[in-house]
């Protein structure tokens, strides 16, 4: 089923456009001039600009409820930054923020001397264990009440801030179930996550948004390397691959937790220059996901390799 909404701006329909345009350049998605309008692709959903004498008149469609909503919030930010205000048909005005949903910590248990293992339980949980493995944890402020961001009248999604600003860290859904969910969260100091865990937070209630950033790459061949906060996601892709997978993680032997003893894993002391010495063969996507500076050189590497970007993710999950 496809989810559709439809706005309107009644001035300056050249600035709306050149916005429009603008935008999709720094995303590096696709902008497609049609017969009589601008078509933005992104998140498998499409918005079209029809200009006219008057203004401009906005078509969204979208697999998802969720993504047109935040493809809708979105254009609604980027057209308020150019004092253009669109009027949508329908806004879910006061709805918690789109794919947001509201889940109840169920348990928390130590896993290994670095890891803590979290079920979360909640009626949305399938949605977040299928499709992109990735989500948003929404830990409000200690001792604060949980004030979640909202969708308003505009369109736009407003987050909480001030004191009630919500910490946004990203984790990667682990194993899921009926009802409940499963995430890893790896100490290290300065951790506010760290912290909430540790205090035990069974039976509150937290926020979670997505999914989203992806899942298993497809191909026959893939070479994963990654640190210990991505050693979630390389679980799952080892469960999840079709065809062949070796996986290089920097971690301590005693957090390898149930990847210890798994043949296609090895353990390296330095993961980029794991990657430096490792050969595969043409047609093997390369997976790589650590510090923000590692990420960087992974990139570099893997372009002076003469990879195409469509064969490769290096990927910042920490700075
Ligand atoms: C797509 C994606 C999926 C992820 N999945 C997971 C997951 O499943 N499990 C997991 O544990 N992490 C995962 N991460 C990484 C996690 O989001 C970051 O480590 C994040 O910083 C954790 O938030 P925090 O509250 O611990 O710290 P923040 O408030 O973000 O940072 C606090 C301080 O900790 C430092 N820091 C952050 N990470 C590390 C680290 N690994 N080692 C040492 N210092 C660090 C920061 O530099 C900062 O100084 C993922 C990241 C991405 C992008």
């Amino acid at each position: 089923m496809l989810h559709q909404t439809r706005g309107r701006i009644t001035r300056d329909n050249g600035a709306a456009i050149d916005a429009l345009k603008k935008r999709a350049a720094e995303w590096d998605v696709p902008l497609t001039e049609e017969a009589s309008g601008f078509c933005f692709h992104v998140w498998n959903s499409r918005a079209t600009l029809y200009p006219d004498a008057n203004g401009v008149t906005i078509e969204i469609s979208s697999p998802e409820q969720r993504l047109l909503q935040t493809l809708q919030g979105s254009l609604t930010e980027l057209f308020e930054e150019c004092l253009l205000c669109p009027k949508w048909d329908e806004v879910a005005e006061g709805a918690l923020a789109p794919g947001m949903a509201l889940m109840q910590v169920a348990s928390v248990t130590r896993r290994s001397p670095g890891f803590t293992r979290v079920r979360l339980e909640g009626h949305d949980a399938e949605r977040f264990g299928t499709g992109s493995y990735h989500f948003r944890l929404l830990i409000p402020r200690r001792g604060r009440p949980p004030c979640w961001p909202r969708i308003a009248a505009s369109g736009r999604t407003v987050w909480p801030e001030g004191d009630d600003a919500l910490h946004r860290p990203c984790y990667t859904t682990v194993a899921y179930g009926d009802n409940w969910l499963e995430f890893d969260i790896f100490h290290h100091t300065g951790s506010p996550t760290s912290d909430w865990v540790k205090e035990d937070p069974t039976g509150r209630t937290v926020g979670i948004i997505g999914p989203g950033g992806g899942a298993c790459p497809e191909g026959d061949k893939l070479v994963l390397f990654g640190d210990e906060t991505a050693m979630p996601a390389i679980i799952r892709m080892l469960q999840d691959a079709p065809g062949e997978v070796r996986a290089f993680i920097k971690a301590s032997a005693d957090n390898l937790c149930e990847l210890a003893g798994d043949p296609r894993v090895s353990i390296v002391a330095n993961l980029t220059e794991a990657l430096a010495e490792t050969e595969f063969d043409a047609g093997t996507y390369v997976w790589f996901a650590g510090h923000a500076d590692d990420a960087k050189i992974a990139r570099t590497q893997l372009l002076e390799r003469g990879m195409n970007k469509r064969d490769f993710t290096a990927a910042a999950y920490w700075s």
